[in-house]
């Protein structure tokens, strides 16, 4: 399941303000279920988007509110929230980074640090959204990059295996 605060127009953690309590239903079921809930994080230019809601700080109290809730940041809060991001991933033992929708050039540039998390990345393309070339164009990319084998390992692999176990 995932969950689109930016064309939903509603923040990731609604339910502790009372605005949307369903949300509290949504997260505490799929934490029962062990169920991945995947979070847009990151502006939005599509039509009708506020990007204000993807502001991935909204993910602290999801992250805290249901600690054994698999929580899938989609897309690094990228480009404007990267370190906010980094430092929700290394806060919360139950928030894992999916890469989906960052270009591969630009990965190691928001996020320096990234071998520090490399057991919480997890691979996605985001194909086929706008200006994505290919599943494998973007595999070919990432590969590219100066990341040790076991990092390539972790984030191809084993990560996603791990979040779906
Ligand atoms: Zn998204």
């Amino acid at each position: 399941m995932k969950i689109h605060p930016p064309h939903q127009l509603f923040a990731a953690n609604a339910y502790v303000d009372g605005k949307l309590p369903a949300l509290r239903t949504i997260y505490k079921t799929a934490e029962r279920l062990r169920m991945p809930v995947m979070i847009h994080t990151g502006t939005s230019i599509f039509p009708g988007a506020r990007s204000k809601y993807g502001d991935p700080m909204a993910i602290d109290d999801v992250a805290q509110d249901f600690p054994d809730l698999r929580i899938l940041m989609a897309h690094g809060g990228r480009p404007l929230w990267c370190d906010t991001a980094f430092y929700l991933l290394r806060r919360h033992a139950n928030v894992v980074l999916d890469i989906s929708s960052i270009p591969p050039r630009r990965l190691l540039e928001w996020f320096p640090r990234l071998e520090e998390i490399s057991d919480k990345v997890v691979f996605g393309s985001d194909w086929p959204g706008p200006g994505i070339p290919g599943i494998r164009e973007e595999i070919d990319g990432l590969g590219a990059l100066p990341l040790k084998a076991a990092t390539f390992e972790r984030i191809f692999r084993s990560n996603a295996a791990t979040l779906v176990s």
